[in-house]
């Protein structure tokens, strides 16, 4: 399938409306990082940290992360690489961490809620991105933002390491892009501060979508049963690409929804510019956004909207086979 798709990796992911969509790809590897030149991926718009973590005993110190992100930075060949701190809590425990006893880990005690209450490895992460990234632009994304207060004790925290480092004499970054992921619905509902403070968004639809609908994306008997092209829940990613749109900040839609071509258009026709998929995605996601014309896409959207349809798919999809 990589095959048939690679005349199609220099070219934009244009639609027949001229809107061009630029297509990240999601990593938490090195070896993840040869698919950015194989794929056409304009960086990596996702880079989960979490791995290095979990396949230790302890915690990984500051300089090990720091060559490892440095060597993730070099491989990307000056392509712009969104790293998220640890995701981790009760479903992801650590082996060194003392296990918390959650009845539902999800809702738990995870993410940026750990990094906040336990500074310690947050800091010392910050640390190695500082470090790693001297000379070059840093893209920091903290995961999971619930409340616009933990975005601000999260930048802060980065910004005291920022001012260490250079306490220190050390040099720094070239600039400092500091980011949220979207990932619960109170934050759609966010004061307009919250927007304006972020250098960037990244809605993470996979945990967006459990909290949305409370279905669980663990449990088979639940996960399939609310479909992403419900007209509530893209209604609410409408209106999160408005909010974003008011206090001009940039905003990509990074869940695996992305790399499924139907639902990465309808994401498009709704306002994303930006999306990040895993590398396989980008070639048959590109193939169909450059086949379609958005601003018609989103008037099917808005006429099955108003004609009272409780999912888009059908229409959608109707709509895409006549093209
Ligand atoms: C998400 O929740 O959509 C996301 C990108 O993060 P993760 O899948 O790592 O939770
Ligand atoms: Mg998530």
């Amino acid at each position: 399938a990589q095959q048939r798709y690679a005349g199609l990796r220099d070219l934009p992911a244009t639609s027949t409306c001229g809107t061009t969509i630029q297509l990240y790809m999601n990593a938490g590897l090195m070896a993840d990082l040869p698919s950015l030149e194989s794929s056409g991926a304009e960086g990596v718009g996702l880079f989960r940290t979490e791995l290095q973590f979990l396949t230790r005993t302890k915690v990984p110190r500051r300089g090990e992360l720091a060559a490892l992100y440095a060597h993730v930075l070099d491989n990307a060949h000056g392509k712009p690489v969104m790293f998220r701190t640890l995701d981790i809590g009760s479903d992801k425990v650590l082996p060194y961490m003392k296990p918390q006893d959650e009845p539902n880990p999800a809702m738990g005690w995870r993410a940026i809620r750990v990094g906040l209450d336990k500074r310690g490895v947050l800091r010392m992460q910050l640390q190695a991105l500082i470090r790693a990234a001297i000379g070059q632009p840093l893209h920091v994304m903290f995961p999971f933002i619930t409340e616009m207060n933990e975005f601000e004790e999260a930048h802060k925290l980065l910004m005291e390491q920022l001012a260490r480092e250079q306490r220190l004499g050390h040099a720094l970054p070239s600039d400092i892009r500091v980011g949220a992921m979207l990932e619960t619905p109170s934050m759609a509902f966010a004061p307009k501060k919250f927007f304006e403070m972020c250098d960037f968004i990244s809605v993470g639809g996979n945990d967006l979508k459990q909290f949305f609908f409370a279905a669980d994306r663990e449990n088979e008997m639940v996960r399939r049963r609310y479909d992403t092209l419900n007209t509530s829940f893209i209604t609410l990613l409408e209106q999160i690409v408005q909010r974003c749109d008011e206090a001009r900040v940039p905003v990509s839609f990074c869940g695996e929804d992305a790399g499924r071509p139907i639902e990465a258009v309808t994401f498009a026709a709704l306002g994303f510019r930006r999306l990040s998929m895993r590398p396989a995605s980008i070639g048959p996601v590109k193939h169909l956004i450059r086949r379609v014309n958005l601003s018609e896409l989103k008037r099917v959207i808005d006429d099955a909207r108003a004609a009272g349809e409780i999912n888009l798919r059908r229409p959608v999809t109707e709509w895409l086979a006549r093209q």
